[in-house]
């Protein structure tokens, strides 16, 4: 077996024939001397770093990546998404206007909304607010698309494990008693928010 290290070239031709450039193509042959081809110290090596890893943690647990959950737990990273949360207005209810954007967004069709009158002839409330977490893939989306810092997966709590189908639901109750009042602003820069508006030039068509 001989191995051909020298680059050597092809000619790369137009489906007319005529000659455009050369490829260079570099061949290389498969491994020559006796040690490569029987593998045997590339096979020692391997089982040496088995080895080592088998007996330090054997003895000292130093390569052990694993924690022996529930008992010992790790602390989850502050972007973790948990199970969700509904925040709360200054006066303690919900933050969710019911606006649908949620479950609209939802790649997986599995937050349910039905919204309500408050009286406020300018805004609407969940009435019925459910998220189904055996279909939530936890992309996010809903979090992001909340005009009202609504709702949030920062809960820092799993999905739990459960018996029915049915128990996989989370309820607007559920979800309420994970919510903090919200940091956000209330009704944003607030009531008066026209006048602060910078004022717009009137589109004016041409003639
Ligand atoms: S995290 Fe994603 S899949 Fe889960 S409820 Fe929100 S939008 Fe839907
Ligand atoms: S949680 Fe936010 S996005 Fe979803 S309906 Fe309520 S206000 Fe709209």
């Amino acid at each position: 077996m001989s191995a051909h290290h020298a680059p050597s070239s092809v000619e790369a031709s137009s489906a007319t024939g005529k000659v455009r450039g050369k490829v260079g193509v570099r061949v290389v042959g498969r491994p020559d001397s006796l040690e490569q081809r029987v593998y045997l110290p590339e096979v020692i090596r391997g089982l040496g770093v088995t080895a080592k890893h088998f007996f330090a943690n054997l003895f000292s647990r130093k390569y052990t990546v694993t924690v022996q959950y529930p008992e010992e737990k790790v602390k989850y990273p502050d972007r973790n998404r948990g199970l969700h949360r509904l925040m709360l207005r200054d006066d303690g209810q919900v933050r969710c206007v019911a606006c649908m954007l949620c479950p609209t967004v939802c790649p997986a069709h599995c937050i349910t909304i039905v919204p309500e009158e408050t009286g406020n002839q300018n805004e609407k409330r969940p009435r019925i607010f459910e998220i189904d977490e055996l279909r939530c893939v936890v992309c996010g989306l809903c979090v992001e698309a909340c005009p009202c810092d609504a709702i949030r997966m920062d809960s820092g709590v799993h999905a739990p494990a459960v018996d029915f189908r049915g128990d996989a639901i989370q309820t607007k109750i559920d979800m309420l008693k994970r919510g903090t009042q919200s940091v956000a602003t209330q009704g944003g820069v607030g009531s008066d928010w026209r006048s602060k508006q910078p004022s717009v030039k009137q589109y004016d068509p041409p003639k």
